[in-house]
């Protein structure tokens, strides 16, 4: 990860997506070709989500290892705890390290619809699970075997790179959290634990942004916080995205988005929001941006180069 002191130079500024398994054949087709023009983008990462409890499991790993397969971009693997044991949390890890994915987004998950806690297995918070990832790429060979084409029987010996753990961060302070400090507490949890940055939840205001880092900081939180912005481009994705995540209403942006009458006058309005986002808190210090990118390219993109970030995508 980048320093904290990046600026607005678009060489300097990295920048990621988060895509989510497709539901349906031919949401693979697009999502494939999605992720083919997000690549051509140059980002650091794209992420994958994952169903917590396991419920998109294969199609995450499917997705994973077409972006390792077909791109040059590092594939990052969302992986959630709630209600598996340690056994089938350390098999999936192993099973995704098997396949090549050295990058997790290590989750708590939530409940499923309509199940309240007590709803964990053995792991109860992100912070275990980030130790289990460390701990079971520990026990897997410290050293790779790639065949030498021509050779039979032969391998080159590479020495194993070693993991990169995300976590969450909450901003504005996770739904559930009870005080205003376990927030950071729990950052400050996770960081021990091993994790090696952190990525938000979507915020509506820069200054959540910043004044979320500035008391991390000072707690002793030393890891880089990549902001999560999201494009916001209809009244009912932002009714969506407050429910689950909790946000307050921005008000100037749901107004904006109620009154305007066309599907691309919403698009724009959400993408110059997400845009100037992206500018200010870039401005503000963030080592990075990650876009939740909704398997679509085009949005992101355009709110990318309006940031400037994307030089070849500038008018
Ligand atoms: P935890 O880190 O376990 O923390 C949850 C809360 O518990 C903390 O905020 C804190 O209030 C408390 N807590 C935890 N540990 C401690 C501690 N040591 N001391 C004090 N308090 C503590 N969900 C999915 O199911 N799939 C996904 O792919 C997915 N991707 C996400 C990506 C991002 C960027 C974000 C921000 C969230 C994502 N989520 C996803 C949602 C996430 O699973 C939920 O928000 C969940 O409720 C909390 O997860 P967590 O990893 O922060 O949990």
């Amino acid at each position: 990860m980048p320093p904290e002191s990046a600026t607005l130079d678009s060489s300097r500024v990295p920048f990621s997506f988060e895509l989510y398994p497709p539901r349906s054949a031919s949401g693979e087709d697009a999502l494939h070709e999605t992720i083919r023009r997000l690549a051509d983008a140059g980002p650091d990462f794209i992420s994958v989500t994952y169903g917590a409890g396991g419920s998109t499991g294969g199609r995450s790993l499917e997705v994973l290892r077409f972006i390792r397969e077909n791109t040059y971009v590092e594939p990052l693997a969302h992986l959630t705890c709630v209600g598996n044991t340690y056994a089938g949390a350390a098999a999936l890890i192993r099973e995704f390290l098997d396949a090549g994915i050295l990058s997790f987004l290590a989750l708590r998950g939530d409940p499923p619809a309509g199940q309240t806690e007590p709803f964990l297995g053995d792991l109860e918070t992100s912070a275990q699970l980030v130790q289990l990832i460390g701990r079971v790429q520990a026990e897997c060979a410290p050293y790779e075997e790639t065949p030498i084409p021509g050779l039979p029987g032969a391998a080159r010996i590479t020495s194993r790179r070693h993991v990169n753990i995300a976590v969450a961060a909450f901003p504005k302070g996770h739904p559930r959290a009870t005080h205003r400090t376990q927030d950071v507490e729990a950052l400050l949890a996770k960081q021990a634990a091993g994790a090696t940055f952190a990525i938000t939840q979507l915020f509506f205001h820069p200054d959540d942004y910043s004044a979320f880092v500035e008391r991390a900081r000072a707690a002793g939180v030393t890891i880089p916080i990549l902001p999560g912005i999201m494009p916001i481009t209809s009244p009912a994705r932002l009714a969506r995205v407050l429910e689950l995540t909790g946000e307050d209403l921005p008000s100037e942006l749901a107004i904006a988005l109620e009154i305007e009458p066309t599907a691309e006058g919403r698009r724009e309005i959400g993408i110059e929001w997400a845009a100037r986002l992206t500018r200010e808190v870039v401005a503000a210090g963030a080592p990075g941006v990650h876009l939740y990118a909704f398997n679509q390219h085009d949005t992101v993109l355009t709110v990318l180069a309006e940031a400037g970030l994307l030089p070849a995508l500038r008018s």
